[in-house]
């Protein structure tokens, strides 16, 4: 059932800052707002908690999923590209359960040209030049955040 709040206004915009693109997988990863006791990234609008992967959903197709599932599994990911309504595809379910289908990645997000020689430069700037996430987000052409998750250790994982 579709909550009564106010969702005008509300884009996948919203997304933008409280995530960063994992460009190995393809997932969009919930990294400023909550993590529920079972996994899956939340938030808060008008005092209401919402499952982040079902507002991604909503956002992208304007109705509320009845089973969000991840075709990539992951469940702190709010990438609407890999959130299915999975009652609606019973066949798609049951084709990621066997392994067949391997989960979308985006047309395009503005950092997907990071690969792993840049991602160890940007960890070796840090490390040994000591110059700022902005400096070297604007060296690459990244967000600050991106860069300090990729310092962190936090996407990119070696
Ligand atoms: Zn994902």
């Amino acid at each position: 059932m579709p909550p009564r709040i106010r969702m005008e206004g509300l884009d996948l915009g919203y997304f933008e800052g409280r995530t960063v693109y994992d460009h190995v997988t393809g997932c969009l990863i919930w990294v400023k707002g909550s993590i529920a006791g079972d996994g899956y990234a939340y938030c808060w609008i008008s005092r209401k908690p919402y499952y982040g992967h079902r507002l991604a959903f909503y956002l992208k197709w304007g109705r509320w999923p009845t089973e969000a599932m991840h075709s990539c599994d992951r469940k702190s990911c709010v990438a609407w590209w890999h959130i299915e309504d999975g009652t609606r595809s019973q066949n798609t379910r049951d084709a990621y359960a066997r392994g067949r289908r391997r989960p979308k990645r985006p047309e395009s997000m503005h950092n997907t040209h990071l690969d792993w020689p840049q991602v160890r430069e940007i960890r070796r700037i840090r490390a040994e030049e000591g110059l700022t996430y902005r400096e070297i987000g604007e060296r690459f052409g990244i967000a600050q955040n991106t860069t300090r998750y990729i310092c962190k250790g936090q996407t990119w994982k070696e």
